[in-house]
């Protein structure tokens, strides 16, 4: 699905690139074969492909039209940019620019782009190369950015873990200094209020800053929850972390309190990269939890 609603907001699912992403061995060192294919068949064939042991990924924006505004909720890794840290994000060209187009905007439209973390396939499109310079993508935006990863992240300040900065080589320097040098951003902390019905909460632990956006318009709730879970395993089994998490308890303590939130409040769950219905719903089941994709 491209197109959801949350009241009276509606949510457009801008895609950068889909595909094979990773091995579950790799994806997840918590790993357990015994526990994968206990509960593999929840996630095929959307979500994983067992003839190729590859996890499925998106790299996709949420747009939410939110009375006159336009938000756009991560911003994907960008065109020509270096990644040696992630090969498969280097150098790419992908439609991203024509589908924003095809659901009904040009980037000029756009109001407020909100980074929940700073990695290399959430800030990717804050700039785009023109004349050999990082300019920003979306010229008339205020570009909201977690106080706490823009420190984080910051290679002047060296606070980044050392297999971090290896994945992150170069993102902070084409994708947010520019927009910092600019000064077109906003620096927040959670509980910080974007529009009425539209906060940031915090969930630290995948990164040291991520944030994820409560919305409640019209009795209804949703979850923007970027990077807190990058599979629906995770739903299933919330203490598995991802090979890119930078503190795993955190990570792990995060996950959870927001799989219980959206269990209580039947949130329908936007994370960053999950394929299928892209959106999900989570319930109680026994002592956990499960997915539900039929939204
Ligand atoms: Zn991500």
């Amino acid at each position: 699905m491209d197109k959801f609603r949350v009241g009276d907001i509606t949510v457009h699912r801008i895609e950068e690139w889909a595909g094979e992403f990773s091995p579950p061995q790799f994806l997840f060192p918590d790993y357990s074969e015994d526990i994968f294919n206990a509960n593999v068949s929840q996630i095929v064939p959307e979500h994983y492909h067992p003839s190729s042991n590859m996890i499925v990924g998106y790299v996709q924006s949420w747009l939410l039209e939110v009375g006159g505004q336009k938000i756009l909720f991560d911003s994907c890794s960008g065109d020509d940019k270096p990644r040696p840290g992630i090969p498969i994000f280097s150098n790419l060209r992908t439609p991203y620019l024509s589908n924003l187009e095809k659901a009904g905007f040009r980037p000029e439209d756009i109001d407020i782009v909100v980074c929940s973390h700073l990695h290399i396939d959430h800030v990717g499109w804050n700039t785009r190369q023109v004349d050999g310079q990082w300019v920003p993508s979306f010229a008339n935006a205020k570009y909201i950015l977690p106080r706490i990863d823009r420190s984080y992240w910051d290679p002047a300040l060296g606070h980044a873990s050392e297999g971090g900065r290896a994945v992150n080589q170069n993102v902070f320097e084409d994708s947010v200094q520019p927009i910092l040098d600019l000064a077109r951003h906003e620096l927040v902390e959670a509980g910080h209020v974007i529009a009425e019905g539209l906060t940031l909460a915090a969930g630290p632990g995948h990164t040291p800053g991520h944030m994820f956006l409560r919305v409640q318009s019209a009795g209804e709730r949703a979850m923007f929850v970027g990077d807190i879970m990058h599979s629906p395993m995770q739903i299933l089994h919330p203490e598995w972390n991802s090979a890119f998490c930078e503190d795993g308890s955190a990570a792990r303590k995060t996950r959870r309190a927001v799989i219980e939130e959206a269990a209580q409040t039947r949130a329908l769950v936007f994370p960053a990269h999950f394929a299928g219905r892209h959106a999900v719903r989570i319930v109680e089941k026994g002592t956990g939890f499960s997915p539900v994709f039929e939204i």
